[in-house]
């Protein structure tokens, strides 16, 4: 049997890191059985901005490299991929089971149902949807008269249903619990748990991975498939993400509170800080997965080689901002030269710090920065932080290290005696630098941390960086004396918000 499985997003705005994990246990079950991965768009329901959510969910995923076998933009045997074109299929679906008595034309009016929903209350027991029975000559009448009607599944009373699920294990739902439930709206429009069944027969699914929180749907949803006559798909449902360092549930109410203890959420916000897609998807492979319980590192290759559905946990994992930042450095560190080169490119670009394509004097200059920051580069966008002076002659200074490093007595003078040592120094070099500074903090009784903060903030504007020798070479003889130079006007003139 080929394996073949599914993401079936609902379009609505940006793609939530736990989505994307469901869509990557999809996937990789499918990548490690040889099988088809199938993209679905759950658009029955959105009217609007589809267009633009699916554009979102293409590129968040050919940015992970996660590829979809049958879909939007590649088509397939089994489409069309969008079930708002998928109509025909759900009306001869319904028909079937019209004909074989699964469901039936539910005439009932809001004003029945909410008398029906009153009396169960009055009675204290749990409101259940029940056919209502009417009269031949009533339905003759309806029918004469074009009353609309939806179609409902008329669930059978009296049986357990059970289900096996990959994950969660056995789940048991007595269909007592279960109402008729409409699979067809007045208007001709399927419901979700209808729409999903006759979508997975269709197409031919055969696991469906999904989040838990659909695990009540798989109920009605059983009872679809034994009246379409169809073979059941395996189910797993995967837990939700937890909050960091708690089992609660994540919540889209809380994403702002998220945001701004620096949590990122959306798949979006990693492609915008220049993470890497390998990194990401690692990690997220590791939320809620795990291989032998101690290795964190795994390559795309290596995941779809090792990922089963035994070995995710059935209880929620919690997001881990440190640790995807541990794995993202890890990942990051082990890149070649020219990938973090085009990557840090893209971001200065970006802040008009550099021209694409690199001319040889930039690039160099760009692995030579890459190489003082060494693992300081996490992501690529950290090149724009920690090291946008590298790329401007603007000498921004930071007010707080001014204050601290800067606004001390005796600190201009200093500063004209090592732009002096600078003018000097012979080579410009690392070595040669860093023992004329060495000796100039002998000579006049400093200790080095005075001279040397302080000359980093004269020339690069901040208080942290790559090591100092490096940046002076970085930068040049030239540079880091007009920079000097600026930094004594400013401190003279009381700038960068001091006196
Ligand atoms: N559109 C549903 C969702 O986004 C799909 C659920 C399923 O995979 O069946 O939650």
């Amino acid at each position: 049997m080929t394996v073949r499985t599914r993401f079936a997003p609902s379009p609505t705005g940006y793609l939530h890191i736990g989505g994307v994990r469901t869509a990557l246990f999809n996937w990789l079950l499918a990548r490690h059985y040889g099988g088809q991965f199938v993209l679905r768009i759950d658009d029955t329901d959105q009217q609007r901005h589809v267009e633009q959510a699916v554009a979102r969910i293409v590129e968040g995923f050919r940015w992970l490299g996660i590829d979809w076998d049958e879909g939007p933009e590649v088509g397939g045997a089994a489409g069309p991929y969008f079930q708002s074109q998928r109509t025909e299929h759900y009306r001869a679906a319904a028909e079937r089971l019209m004909a074989s008595g699964h469901v039936y034309r539910d005439y009932s009016t809001e004003a029945e149902r909410a008398a029906d929903r009153a009396a169960a209350e009055k009675a204290k027991r749990a409101y259940r949807f029940r056919r209502i029975e009417y009269t031949e000559e009533q339905l003759r009448q309806f029918e004469s008269e074009g009353r609309p009607y939806a179609l409902r599944f008329a669930v059978p009373p009296g049986r357990t249903l059970r289900l096996d699920d990959a994950i969660k294990g056995t789940v048991e739902f007595a269909t007592d619990e279960i109402g008729d439930f409409v699979i067809l709206r007045p208007d001709g429009s399927p419901l979700y748990n209808f729409a999903s069944v006759v979508d997975d027969v269709t197409m031919g699914i055969t696991h469906v991975i999904r989040a838990e929180e659909h695990l009540s749907n798989t109920f009605p949803q059983l009872l679809i498939f034994e009246a379409l006559g169809a073979r059941l798909p395996v189910f797993a449902h995967v837990p939700y993400v937890a909050e960091p360092g708690s089992k609660a549930k994540m919540s889209k109410r809380k994403m702002e509170e998220y945001a701004k203890a620096g949590i990122l959420l959306y798949l979006h916000d990693y492609i915008e800080r220049g993470y890497l897609p390998e990194a990401v998807l690692n990690y997220l492979a590791r939320l809620g997965w795990s291989y032998d319980g101690t290795q964190e590192i795994f390559t795309r290759e290596e995941l779809i080689e090792k990922f089963t559905l035994e070995r995710v946990n059935s209880s929620p994992a919690s997001h881990d901002q440190d640790k995807l930042f541990w794995i993202e450095g890890e990942w990051m560190r082990a890149q070649p030269m020219d990938r973090k080169v085009a990557g840090c490119a893209e971001f200065l670009a970006r802040e008009g710090l550099v021209r694409l394509p690199l001319d040889p004097a930039t690039r160099s200059r760009l692995e030579a920065v890459i190489t003082a920051l060494g693992d300081r580069l996490k992501t690529f966008s950290d090149v724009v932080k920690l090291g946008r002076y590298f790329f401007t002659e603007t000498l921004t200074h930071d007010p707080d290290a001014v204050r601290k490093r800067l606004r001390k007595d005796g600190v201009v003078e200093m500063l004209r005696e090592l732009d002096d040592l600078l003018a000097r120094t012979e080579p410009f070099d690392l070595a040669t630098l860093e023992a004329a500074v060495h000796a100039y903090a002998e000579q006049t009784g400093r200790k080095m941390g005075d001279v040397v903060n302080p000359l980093r903030v004269a020339t690069t504007g901040q208080a942290v960086g790559p090591g100092l020798y490096d940046c002076l070479v970085i930068l040049g003889r030239e540079s880091c004396r007009r920079r000097i130079g600026e930094t004594i006007a400013m401190l003279e003139r009381g700038g960068a918000t001091g006196t």
